[in-house]
C-alpha cells in the first residue's frame, strides 16, 4: 500500500488547480450529432482556449410553466462536456489537405482555403455543365446548424441531398407504412403522464442522457418502466422489469401480445373502429380493401366501405373518421357484386387480423423469442389495462425488416388505444425529429419543376461563358458579371 504525502497532496491539489484556473466565462454549446443538441454551457476560457465546460443553470422562459411535469436541466450530456478537449486534439485537421498518391496510399499535401475553395467551386461547375445540377450529391448529415448553410447551397443549386435519416439509418419505415405522412412523436416529459413505459429497443441511460431523467422522475411518479432488449443494458437496472427478447423476434413478441388482447376481451373496439383501417372491408379474392372502383368503373379509387351492425355495406365517410349513423362492424361478413358482375366475399380487416394472430398464440412463439408465455400474457395485460408508451430505440430502425417491428408494436397501441392522448404515444427517438427529407433535387413539384426549368434555361444561356465567370470570381467575388448567374442560381 502506498501513502500519500502531504507535498504530494499539496502539489496534486496545484495541479488541479492550474488546471481549473481561468480568465473569462463565456456561453458555449454543440451542434453536431446529439439530441437535442444546442445545451446550455459555461465554457471558460484560459490564455483564449476553452479549458473546460460546465452545464449552465436553467433558462427561467424553459422551465415548466404550470409546474405538471418535472422541467428539463440540468441540460447537458457528459459527451457534451467533453467537447472542447477536441478543439485542440492533435488529429485535428485545422487546414485543407489535398490527395497527391494513389487513393489509399495515404499521401496528402496541405493547401490553402483559397485553392480548396477554388476546387470545390471548379468540380461543382464541372458537373453542372456535363450532367446537370443534380448530378451533385450530399449526403444528409444530422449536425443541426452546421447543415443550414449546406443545405441552401445545395436547394440553390438544384442538387440533390440524401435523405439524413436514411443514410445514418434512423428512418422508421414501419411508422410511415402505418401512419401514412403523419409521424409519431411526443414531448419527453409527457412519460410522467404515461403509466406504462415500454423501453424497446433502446438504452437511454447510455443513449438519451439528456432526458433519461424524465423516465426515472416518471417511475418515482408510480410509472411502470419495462426495458425489452436482450441485454444486460445499464438501463435494465433502473426499469420495473426486464424482458430479454431474444435479437430479432421483437415481431413475434408484438404480434403474440396482440392475440392475448384479441383473445381476452382487451381491444378499445370504439378506438379501432374510428382511428384504424380494421374496421373496413378487404375482399377474400385478392386480400386488398374493397373500393369503388371495384364495384363501378367510374367509382373512386379511395373510397373504402364498411358494413355495419346490421350486416349492410356502407360506404366509408372519406372527411371524417367517425362515421355518421351507423357504428362499423369489426365483425362478419357480406358479399358484394363487382363491375364485371361476379360476386366476391368481403369482411373487415379486424377479421382477417385476428385469423392471422391465431399462430402467434404465447406458447407458439416461445421457442423464437425466449419469453415465457405468462410474460408475454403479464404484458398484454398491462399494455390494455394502463396509459401506455413505446420508447422506440433507433435501433428498431437499423435491423432487417424492422419495420415488421415498428409495424407490430403500434398494431398493440392501437388495438388497446394507446395514441392521440396525452400518456398514450410511441416514438422511435430523436432523430426522427429533424425528418430531413430528400433536398429539391428529388422533390417535383410544379413550382420546383418551374424553377429547375428555369435554372437549366440561365446555365445553358450562362455555360458558354462559365469558365470564364469562374476566372471572374478568382479575380473579385464581387464582380458584377457574376450578378446575373447569382440571380438565377437564387431564385
Ligand atoms: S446533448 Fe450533449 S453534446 Fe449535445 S448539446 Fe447537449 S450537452 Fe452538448
Amino acid at each position: 500500500m502506498t501513502s500519500t504525502s502531504t507535498d504530494d497532496m499539496r502539489s496534486g491539489e496545484a495541479r488541479y488547480r492550474a488546471r481549473t484556473e481561468f480568465d473569462e466565462v463565456a456561453w458555449g454549446s454543440h451542434c453536431a450529432d446529439c439530441f437535442p443538441s444546442n445545451c446550455r454551457y459555461h465554457v471558460f476560457v484560459k490564455d483564449g482556449k476553452v479549458v473546460r465546460e460546465e452545464i449552465a443553470g436553467p433558462r427561467p422562459d424553459r422551465l415548466e410553466p404550470n409546474g405538471k411535469f418535472p422541467d428539463v436541466y440540468p441540460q447537458g450530456c457528459n459527451k457534451g462536456a467533453a467537447w472542447s478537449a477536441q478543439l485542440d486534439a492533435g488529429d485535428r485537421l485545422l487546414r485543407p489537405l489535398r490527395r497527391v498518391g494513389e487513393r489509399g496510399s495515404g499521401q496528402w499535401e496541405e493547401i490553402s482555403w483559397d485553392v480548396a475553395l477554388d476546387a470545390v467551386a471548379d468540380g461543382i461547375i464541372d458537373a453542372i455543365e456535363k450532367y446537370g445540377p443534380e448530378s451533385i450529391m450530399r449526403e444528409g448529415t444530422p449536425e443541426i446548424v452546421g447543415t443550414t448553410a449546406i443545405e441552401r447551397l445545395i436547394g440553390m443549386l438544384g442538387a440533390t441531398s440524401t435523405d439524413l435519416n436514411a443514410s445514418i439509418g434512423d428512418f422508421a419505415p414501419g411508422i410511415h407504412l402505418t401512419m401514412g405522412k403523419s409521424f409519431l412523436w411526443h414531448d419527453e416529459p409527457a412519460a410522467f403522464e404515461s403509466e406504462l413505459v415500454l423501453i424497446w429497443h433502446s438504452n437511454p441511460v447510455y443513449t438519451y442522457i439528456t432526458f433519461y431523467h424524465y423516465f426515472t422522475e416518471a417511475r418515482y411518479n408510480g410509472t411502470e418502466i419495462v426495458l425489452l432488449g436482450p441485454d444486460v443494458s445499464p438501463s435494465h437496472m433502473h426499469v420495473d422489469h426486464h424482458v430479454p427478447v431474444r435479437p430479432g423476434s421483437d415481431a413475434a413478441l408484438s404480434l403474440a401480445m396482440a392475440q392475448v388482447i384479441v383473445e381476452e376481451g382487451l381491444v378499445d373496439e370504439a378506438f379501432v373502429r374510428n382511428q384504424t383501417d380494421l374496421s373496413l372491408l378487404v375482399r377474400a379474392d385478392t386480400g386488398r380493401f374493397l373500393r369503388a372502383r371495384d364495384i363501378d368503373p367510374d367509382g373512386r379509387d379511395d373510397q373504402f366501405f364498411h358494413i355495419d351492425q346490421s350486416g349492410a355495406v356502407k360506404e366509408a365517410d372519406r372527411g371524417n373518421l367517425l362515421p355518421d349513423g351507423y357504428i362499423p362492424s369489426l365483425d362478419g361478413a357480406a358479399e358484394v357484386t363487382l363491375a364485371d358482375g361476379s360476386v366476391v366475399a368481403v369482411r373487415p380487416l379486424m377479421v382477417r387480423m385476428v385469423d392471422h394472430l391465431r399462430a402467434f398464440r404465447p406458447e407458439d412463439v416461445f421457442e423464437s423469442t425466449g419469453i415465457a408465455p405468462e410474460t408475454v400474457r403479464m404484458l398484454a395485460r398491462k399494455v390494455a389495462a394502463k396509459k401506455t408508451k413505446v420508447w422506440m430505440g433507433m435501433a428498431a430502425n437499423k435491423a432487417y425488416h424492422s419495420d415488421l417491428y415498428q409495424r407490430t408494436m403500434l398494431l398493440v397501441l392501437a388495438l388497446t388505444g394507446n395514441w392521440g392522448s396525452p400518456g398514450r404515444d410511441s416514438t422511435t427517438g430523436p432523430a426522427a425529429r429533424w425528418m430531413g427529407g430528400p433536398s429539391r433535387g428529388r422533390r417535383r413539384d410544379r413550382a420546383s419543376r418551374v424553377r429547375r426549368r428555369s435554372w437549366r434555361r440561365s446555365t445553358r444561356s450562362t455555360s458558354s461563358s462559365c469558365r470564364s465567370i469562374r476566372r471572374c470570381h478568382r479575380r473579385s467575388p464581387r464582380s458584377t458579371c457574376c450578378a446575373p448567374r447569382g440571380r438565377a442560381v437564387a431564385r
